[in-house]
C-alpha cells in the first residue's frame, strides 16, 4: 500500500510543478509615447496612437501580454524628421526608465537606403545601447505591433500575414506563430526578472 501512495504523491508533485511551469502568462507592460512636434503640431494625434496600441493588444493579449499607455509627452521639432543614424541615436537621452519607449516622428528615412522611408523601426542606439521603437506618422495599423515583435526578440519572416512579414493578403488576418509566441513569453519573463520592465497589470480582484 505504501508504494502506490508514494508514487501518487510524486505524480502530484511532478504534475503540480509541470502545471506551474506551463502557467499562462498574464502581464501588462507600460508604453511611453513621445511625439515629435512639427511647426507646433504633434506628428500624430492621440486616437491614432491609441489605435496602434489597441492593435498590439489584439495580437498579444490572447497570449497573455498586454500594453498600457502610461506616459505621453511631446518632444521638439529637432526630432521630427529622422534621416541618419545620428538622428535616431539623438533620441537615446530621451528614453524613460522601465517602460517601452515609442517615439512618433513625421518622417523616418532608411539609414541604409537613402530615399526609402520606413514606417517603423526597433532601434538600438550607439554607443549607449538603449533599445526603443520609432514609428512614422504614416505607419498603417499593426506597425507598432510589428516593432514590438522585434522588441520581444523576433526577426522577419516571409509567411504572408504573419505579423513579422511585410506581406499582407487582401482580407487576411495578421497572426503570430507558436515559435514567436514562445519568444515573446521568454523575453517577457526576462524583462520582468531583470527589472527592465514592470508588470503594470490591473490589481487582482479579491473577494
Ligand atoms: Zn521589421
Amino acid at each position: 500500500m505504501r508504494a502506490p501512495v508514494v508514487l501518487a504523491l510524486v505524480l502530484v508533485l511532478v504534475l503540480g510543478v509541470d502545471r506551474a511551469d506551463a502557467a499562462p502568462m498574464d502581464v501588462t507592460f507600460p508604453i511611453s509615447i513621445a511625439v515629435a512636434t512639427k511647426d507646433g503640431h504633434p506628428a500624430q494625434d492621440d486616437p491614432w496612437i491609441a489605435q496602434q496600441i489597441e492593435d498590439a493588444n489584439a495580437l498579444y493579449g490572447p497570449v497573455g501580454v498586454r500594453f498600457r499607455w502610461t506616459m505621453r509627452r511631446e518632444i521638439s521639432d529637432t526630432h521630427a524628421e529622422m534621416h541618419s543614424r545620428a538622428d535616431r541615436d539623438a533620441l537615446a537621452p530621451l528614453v524613460e526608465k522601465n517602460v517601452i519607449d515609442v517615439f512618433v516622428v513625421s518622417a523616418l528615412e532608411d539609414v541604409d537606403e537613402p530615399g526609402r522611408f520606413r514606417k517603423g523601426v526597433a532601434w538600438t542606439s550607439k554607443p549607449d545601447g538603449k533599445r526603443f521603437l520609432i514609428l512614422s506618422a504614416v505607419a498603417p495599423r499593426t506597425v507598432l505591433a510589428h516593432e514590438l515583435g522585434h522588441f520581444f526578440g523576433n526577426g522577419h519572416t516571409d509567411v504572408p500575414d504573419n505579423l513579422m512579414s511585410y506581406v499582407r493578403t487582401a482580407g487576411g488576418t495578421v497572426f503570430l506563430d507558436d515559435t514567436q509566441i514562445e519568444r515573446i513569453h521568454l523575453f517577457s519573463s526576462r524583462f520582468l526578472a531583470s527589472g527592465r520592465l514592470p508588470d503594470v497589470g490591473p490589481p487582482r480582484l479579491f473577494p
